[in-house]
């Protein structure tokens, strides 16, 4: 695996809602220039070095179609980049609509905000449909597909089907909800399954993380192994990426002369001692109301500021169109009229309010020249203004900062002040605390921020994700290997035909037959149990069902079809003809059950949905019915105690499929599996095939030569070859067994 080389040999292609220029137009003529946003800078050397693409909606829509190609001639030539035209009704219903009045407000915690409204929902698959037929236009094989943010949700998915072997990475730039939340959502399968057709999914932190493998779990039913899920037959991994800035811009801007000018001239324009700031976009997931009613209790208890401190407020224009963020601009301009209205005197306005975006220059002069940033946001995916204000500080230190514990940037900013932005209290005295810090306590707090901000910057970020992307295709690679392929089948039924004396070990539940909520409804059906009999009848077969039922399930269920049988994990073993079962080991004893049951009858009434069922040498306790992550977390619990009790007795513990079991030493599938093994010196063809952990026992008996088969994808198993599901199984059983009888 070299994933360095083969990324620096790829095109990466990103797709994201807006495409990283600015385009007007002036008297007919149109004016393109490139933005430089975090992402775009991140990813300049790929973009341009490694002749990138960049797929997205380039912010208008010329009209005509001669216009539309001269742009798409310029944005191509000029800047790598491919226009997705969107019309009015696109940007109302797939932007301003699902995006902005459903996914983002859902997102960020803002439920009663939420809109949920079908025909937004049909634009917005359908814009996503027209990014992924952008993208099938201008792809070729061995491109690195990254997929960027809320907007395209669908997309992964549907290039999936398009181009299954495509290098897709996806990452989310605003949180990802906790189950609770994400749960309102009507399409939310929809959304998880769209997601999942990417080979890595990246998120800002552990907690989007933990929140979205728990939603693929509660919802999907997919179980995540060390963040890996099988989805189809790929792995797909889930992974924190905290996204950086290019803080080398910011901290070499901060020193250089113009910023040095500017700042000069904004102390002689402010006249103040200190100045306090907030930068952001004007959007209700800030809590920009919240954080002046702090202000303002502030200033009614620390009255020895009064005159002596500006809070600059700078409040970017966002989403105009859409009716809360022009609500909430009427409610900000009261706030702020009313604070200066109360405090302000000849000489003195507490506040400074800027409703408007600042040149690069202007914006590092104020964050440079800051004493006190205030970066409180209700909830934000990452916040980028925190990481910029203190790389704009590196050289010169003379702020603290006021950091929101909901903002995703918390997770790696510890050293700054720490509040609940909801208590207005508690931030009205980190207000005071933040103005009042040593200027050595700001000097080593900014240095250790900024140490880990430069270590982990926009670029190390980018790298960060191409390269586990390559290492997860590496992987899914490496796995491919181990699919039983058309060739392998062949070879498989060639030895079969070959053979005189043929051993078929099967398990029986998740390999013959699906598994099902209750035990009792995994009966064979009518396909599995003519295809047994079919098997059974070819004299060179023996057939044995090697399972972790009971007897009287096993003789009820299969004992028409010939098959040997084995029950409870290999402690009772029935041969074809026979009447009676027998026990593979003579000295296995019950009474050990009476003490082991109280335990598990309590972990049953701890866990809604779970049930013990009884063996004649063993006990199971089943949670497959529970609530997936209870019943996981229980089952851990449980194991760990019934360790302690088992310890020296001869009984063992079984963390299985959904369930764990009791049962006496030394009996396991591998130990039945010597026993038939042993019947005949000269078996020429053997096969087995098994889903679960207690298969493995069987696996790992078996002559090297032996076909062995794990039905269901999972990271880790002893068998040679790998099936993705029971109809599979079932296909390559069914394939010998038409060999037997033409
Ligand atoms: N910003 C800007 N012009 C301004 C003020 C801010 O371009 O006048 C930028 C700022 O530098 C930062 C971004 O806007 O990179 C805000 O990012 P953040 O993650 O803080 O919040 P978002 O707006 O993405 O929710």
């Amino acid at each position: 695996m070299n994933s360095d080389f083969e990324l620096a040999n790829k095109r990466v292609v990103i797709a994201s809602n807006r495409l990283p220029i600015n385009v007007s137009s002036k008297q007919g003529l149109l004016n393109i220039t490139p933005s430089v946003g975090g992402l775009a800078t991140g990813l300049s050397s790929f973009h341009q070095g490694n002749e990138g693409l960049w797929v997205g909606w380039p912010g208008m829509n010329p009209g005509n179609a001669e216009k539309k190609q001269e742009l798409e001639k310029t944005l191509h030539d000029k800047y790598n980049c491919f226009p997705v035209y969107l019309t009015s009704t696109d940007l109302k219903k797939y932007y301003q609509g699902f995006s902005n009045r459903t996914l983002w407000p859902l997102f960020h915690y803002f439920s009663t905000y939420t809109i949920y409204d079908s025909s937004e929902w049909s634009v917005y698959k359908k814009v996503n449909q027209m990014f992924c037929d952008r993208l099938l236009e201008v792809t070729r094989p061995g491109d690195i597909i990254w997929i960027h943010d809320y907007h395209l949700l669908l997309l992964p998915q549907m290039l999936r089907r398009e181009i299954p072997d495509a290098t897709i990475g996806f990452f989310l730039h605003i949180p990802f909800p906790s189950m609770e939340i994400f749960r309102y959502l009507p399409w939310r399968e929809e959304i998880l399954e769209g997601i999942l057709g990417a080979d890595l999914i990246g998120f800002h932190t552990y907690d989007y993380t933990r929140h979205f493998l728990s939603c693929t779990l509660r919802i999907l039913g997919k179980e995540q192994v060390y963040g890996q899920l099988t989805v189809d037959n790929r792995t797909v991994k889930v992974d924190t990426f905290p996204m950086g800035i290019d803080a080398r811009r910011f901290s070499a801007a901060a020193s250089s002369p113009d910023v040095i000018n500017e700042r000069k001239l904004l102390g002689k324009r402010l006249k103040t001692e200190k100045i306090i700031l907030s930068v952001d976009r004007l959007d209700f997931t800030k809590g920009i109301p919240e954080r002046l009613k702090a202000f303002e209790r502030f200033l009614d208890k620390y009255t020895q500021w009064h005159g002596k401190i500006t809070y600059v407020m700078l409040c970017v224009p966002s989403r105009t169109k859409v009716r809360e963020y022009q609500l909430l601009k009427s409610e900000i301009d009261e706030l702020v009229g009313k604070i200066n209205g109360r405090f302000d005197t000849p000489g003195w306005l507490p506040i400074l309010y800027m409703y408007r975006s600042l040149p690069f220059k202007q914006l590092v002069s104020l964050y440079s020249s800051a004493d006190l940033a205030l970066v409180t946001p209700l909830r934000d995916g990452m916040n980028l203004v925190a990481k910029e204000f203190i790389a704009s500080q590196v050289n010169n230190p003379v702020g603290a900062l006021v950091l929101s514990e909901t903002a995703g940037a918390a997770s790696e900013l510890g050293e700054a002040i720490i509040v609940n932005p909801n208590d207005i209290n508690m931030m009205a005295e980190a207000i005071a605390e933040g103005l009042s810090v040593s200027g050595e306590d700001k000097k080593s707090w900014i240095e250790s921020m900024s140490k880990r901000i430069e270590k982990y910057d926009i670029f190390k970020w980018t790298e960060d994700f191409l390269n586990q992307l390559c290492q997860v295709k590496d992987r899914q690679e490496l796995n491919r290997q181990f699919f039983l392929s058309d060739k392998k089948q062949s070879e498989m039924h060639s030895d079969y035909e070959n053979a005189g004396k043929r051993l078929l070990l099967l398990d029986y539940d998740g390999t013959l037959v699906p598994l099902a909520g209750k035990p009792e409804q995994a009966k064979p059906d009518s396909e599995i149990y003519d295809l047994l009999s079919m098997l059974t009848k070819n004299p060179k077969n023996t057939v044995v069902v090697i399972s972790g039922r009971d007897c009287n399930t096993l003789s009820e269920w299969l004992g028409g079809t010939g098959v040997n049988m084995v029950a409870e994990h290999g402690t009772w073993i029935r041969e074809t003809g026979k009447p009676e079962w027998q026990l593979t080991s003579g000295d296995l004893t019950a009474e050990w059950k009476e003490n082991i049951y109280p335990l598990l009858e309590m972990f049953s009434v701890r866990t809604p949905g779970s049930f013990i069922e009884e063996k004649s040498y063993a006990l199971v306790w089943h949670y497959r019915k529970a609530e997936p992550e209870l019943g996981n977390l229980r089952s851990k619990e449980l194991a760990d105690a019934l360790h302690d009790m088992v310890s020296g007795t001869g009984l063992q513990v079984l963390r299985g499929r959904k369930v764990v079991e009791v049962k006496p030493a030394g009996v396991n599938k591998g130990k039945a599996t010597l026993q038939w093994l042993e019947k005949y010196d000269d078996w020429d063809f053997i096969l087995a095939a098994g889903d679960d952990w207690t298969d493995e026992d069987i696996f790992s008996v078996l002559p090297d030569w032996a076909w062995s088969i794990k039905v269901g994808f999972g990271p880790f198993t002893r068998a040679r070859f790998v099936l993705d599901s029971t109809n599979k199984a079932r296909r390559v059983l069914q394939s010998l067994g038409n060999i037997g009888t033409q």
